[in-house]
């Protein structure tokens, strides 16, 4: 053969994998749009067929990805892949592509439909079952979601723990025996932080739970995120049960809120959250559109970004330097008389609560710790789903020091397990916010200038720093390569530790 016909097949099996992989990820964004209609606009009564269609689109798409002659392409382009510079965007590609189909073809086809019919059923009841505190209902169907979580884990023998093979979906390269120690430590430095705040006077927020009407509310979130550098022509934001982001293409990158009209920190922060991932998504390179490199490179990483703008941008005294003033415009008649300092401290306020979601930076992995702690002890056997209710009231009475007074506000509070599998599901938040400590004090250590052009409302430098360091490299790099790359070395809890001391040690005085 000579060179040129070398060349030549190349380029014909590039192009082939690169048609098949568009094709699947055509399925893939189909799946996602009725999965966003589903938690936006169906009404009730499409439930059931919602469910089949999305596990028909999910089968589809397994079925396409697991074709032997996928495999067999990435074995024809193995030679020409590792021919080329480790972060060229085909070496990735065909690296991640092989490490996506290694784990798809672990896995039938027929079980990823039955997944995704039961999680999508789940779901539905749910949605019911949360307002109506009702877990009984639930029950049964969660068990058959763990009996479903361990099978999907037993089709990666070999592994430390159960829970690593659900962890690595979605963290991969992480695993129980590095989380937990990880996790460990940073309880131990956030429970006399929480016990310190605890004996300083109460902040007073009860001007935060007067009446803000939903359209201005709406109305201040969406002039937050603009200036943070969402793209409205490449997203649209609409109301949900439990927010999230979603893409469809990098062109369409959206975003839901919910709004509590005698809660102003409900909607504004969650949409400054989700905006997060959004501006994660926007920002990845163009070329890799359709491919496995165009998406965020794991939860973690993903939630580094969420956490980056919703906290540390969003809950900074710099940023409601320039922002509360445009606030107070919104709603003169609430905010008037209250000075920005007491605004400050009241959406930073520090209090033991029941739901992960409203928490403050401080117990918030507090929370996550639990479910994380839940989800090993549900897949190693040593918790049945019957006694989930009571183990969960056990751990907030052990960690925080309170329970909730029904199951809407415990193990019912939020959707993972009812919408996904059990094990992988909350670890993320908590590496997320590790990382945006150390993202952030990368970026600072670029431009140190960042936190002044903040409090003009100037978000440009910061935006444009993420893009280029971690945005538009979706995921050519796997989380470990990512954090070198940016930081200089691996995951690191320091800044973040420090961060929560400096920030609520002002706060609240702590010698
Ligand atoms: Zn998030």
């Amino acid at each position: 053969m000579t060179e040129n016909t070398k060349t030549n097949n190349i380029d014909t099996k590039r192009t082939d994998l690169f048609k098949r992989l568009h094709e699947i990820n055509d399925l893939a964004s189909a799946a996602a749009l009725l999965n966003w209609d589903q938690t936006t606009y169906m009404p009730p009564g499409g439930g059931a067929a919602r469910g089949r269609q999305l596990a028909t689109l999910q089968r589809l798409a397994h079925e396409k990805f697991t074709d032997p002659a996928v495999g067999k392409l990435l074995d024809d382009l193995n030679p020409y892949a590792e021919n080329l510079p480790y972060d060229a965007d085909d070496a990735a590609l065909i690296r991640l592509t092989r490490r996506n189909y290694e784990n798809a073809t672990k896995v039938p086809s027929d079980f990823v439909s039955e997944i995704a019919s039961h999680t999508a059923a789940l779901y539905e009841i749910w949605t019911t079952a949360r307002p109506a505190n009702d877990f009984a209902v639930v029950q049964p169907f969660l068990e058959k979601t763990l009996e479903l979580s361990r099978r999907f884990a037993n089709f990666f023998p070999g592994y430390e723990h159960i829970a690593d093979p659900l962890i690595d979906q979605v963290d991969y390269g992480m695993k129980v025996s590095t989380i937990r120690p990880l996790f460990a430590e940073l309880r131990a430095a956030l429970t006399p932080l929480v016990k310190a705040i605890g004996e300083q006077s109460p902040v007073d927020t009860r001007f935060l739970h007067q009446f803000f009407p939903e359209a201005d509310q709406l109305a201040a979130g969406i002039a937050a995120i603009k200036k943070f550098g969402y793209d409205f022509q490449r997203g649209r934001q609409d109301k949900t049960h439990h927010p999230f982001m979603t893409k469809f293409s990098l062109g369409d990158v959206r975003i839901t809120t919910r709004v509590n009209e005698h809660d102003l920190g409900d909607a504004l922060f969650s949409t400054m959250h989700e905006s997060g991932h959004a501006l994660y998504e926007q920002g990845i390179s163009p070329q890799y559109e359709g491919t496995p490199l165009a998406e965020g490179t794991s939860s973690g990483v993903h939630e580094s970004q969420s956490r980056l703008w919703e906290n540390i941008v969003g809950r900074s005294l710099g940023f409601w330097q320039y922002y509360y003033p445009k606030l107070q415009t919104i709603f003169p008649a609430q905010l008037r008389e209250v000075p920005l300092e007491t605004f400050y401290r009241a959406i930073n306020q520090v209090e033991r609560s029941l739901i992960r979601t409203d928490a403050d930076e401080v117990t918030y992995n507090l929370h996550v710790i639990i479910r994380f702690d839940l989800e090993l002890a549900l897949l190693e056997g040593k918790l049945a789903i019957a006694d989930l209710p009571d183990a969960w009231q056990e751990q907030y009475s052990t960690s925080l020091g309170i329970m909730a007074p029904d199951n809407r506000d415990g193990v019912l509070q939020d959707v993972h397990w009812y919408g996904g599998l059990i094990g992988g599901a909350f670890q993320g938040y908590t590496l997320g916010n590790i990382m945006a400590s150390q993202f952030y004090a990368a970026a600072l250590q670029a431009h140190p200038g960042i936190p002044g052009e903040i409090t003009h409302g100037q978000f440009s430098t910061l935006h444009t720093w993420l893009r280029e360091n971690i945005y538009q490299h979706g995921s050519k790099f796997t989380t470990t390569e990512l954090l070198h790359r940016v930081t200089g070395g691996p995951l690191s809890l320091n800044p973040y530790i420090d961060y929560l001391r400096n920030k609520y040690g002002t706060i609240y005085q702590l010698s």
